[in-house]
């Protein structure tokens, strides 16, 4: 049974970005990427800081607005337009949550989709579904790179994907699709999950509920992809997998944490760099 190091490709990747980082350099090239967070939430707080380490190690520039919980959905997207227009900016990511007075969905679509590191933008998605070039989300997208680096084929294969979210099912069960697997998404209203999810040779889980998946819902043999991360009382993490019961069965498991988390940020970061073709 292999455990998918996801610490050690993620770190495999920030490297390659940074070497690529320094040769747009030699080249006058520099990227930009702007980080607002509106309000004081921790766990953004945690996330926001983690993403500028990360531009930091890299070679990104990146700017950081911090702006009061009282900020306005105008003067927010005042701010967008500003970004939007500034040819020193590649990339533009506003954390999320948004304080409830905020509409997302706009904040978003405000984005210029050449900016969209993230790739929440509607047109993004629409670039996905129809196989044009445009940003991934970085989880899944992360979950690809975790899949080719570990000579793990997709090609052919049955992949199931459980959770249909936005920003991580639906773009997920996409990219598989792209690489030519044979793509089943479940949900809540699914009937019978285990029946369809031991039929996976690929399961990617992304449900939100910690352990939910036991042994019963997995082939022998199968490749599991754990997307969720959950603190459990003491401070311990775990995923959406029930790592000791299903890892024996598997031929590939991501362990929680150490396994897609890491991915998330390197993916930002190869948007990020990716931005720097647009401009
Ligand atoms: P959401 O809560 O947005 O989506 C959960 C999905 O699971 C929904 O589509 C829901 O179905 C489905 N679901 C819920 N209950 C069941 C059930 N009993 N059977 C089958 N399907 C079910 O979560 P996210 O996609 O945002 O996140 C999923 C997990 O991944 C979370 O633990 C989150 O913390 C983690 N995460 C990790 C990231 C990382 O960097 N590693 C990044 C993003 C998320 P329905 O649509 O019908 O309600």
């Amino acid at each position: 049974m292999q455990i998918i190091d996801g610490k050690k490709i993620s770190q495999e990747i920030k490297d390659e970005l940074k070497e690529k980082v320094a040769s747009l350099k030699a080249q006058g090239k520099e990227i930009a990427l702007a980080v607002i967070q509106v309000g004081n939430d921790p766990a953004s707080t945690v996330y926001v800081g983690n993403k500028k380490k990360a531009c930091e190690y890299i070679g990104i520039n990146s700017i950081a607005y911090e702006l009061p919980e009282d900020t306005s959905e105008e003067k927010l997207l005042g701010i967008i337009a500003e970004l939007n227009a500034r040819e020193d900016v590649n990339g533009i990511l506003v954390q999320l949550p948004l304080p409830k007075h905020i509409d997302e969905d706009n904040v978003i679509k405000a984005i210029d989709p050449k900016k969209d590191v993230d790739g929440f933008h509607p047109q993004s998605v629409g670039a996905l579904s129809i196989g044009q070039k445009g940003y991934v989300s970085c989880t899944p997208a992360g979950v690809i790179q975790l899949l080719k680096r570990s000579n793990i084929e997709i090609e052919g294969k049955n992949c199931v994907v459980v959770g249909r979210s936005n920003i991580v099912g639906k773009p997920m069960a996409l990219l598989l699709l792209r690489e030519n697997g044979t793509v089943t998404i479940t949900h809540s209203r699914t009937r019978d999950l285990k029946a369809v999810t031991s039929q996976a040779d690929i399961l990617v889980v992304a449900i939100g509920k910690p352990r939910f998946i036991t042994a019963e819902y997995v082939k022998d043999g199968a490749v599991v992809i754990d997307v969720g991360i959950h603190r459990l009382e003491g401070k311990k993490l775990c995923g959406d997998v029930d790592y000791d019961s299903v890892a024996p069965k598997c031929s590939a498991i991501t362990p929680v944490p150490g396994g897609v988390g890491p991915m998330t940020i390197a993916m930002l970061m190869s948007n990020c760099v990716e931005s720097a073709d647009f401009s």
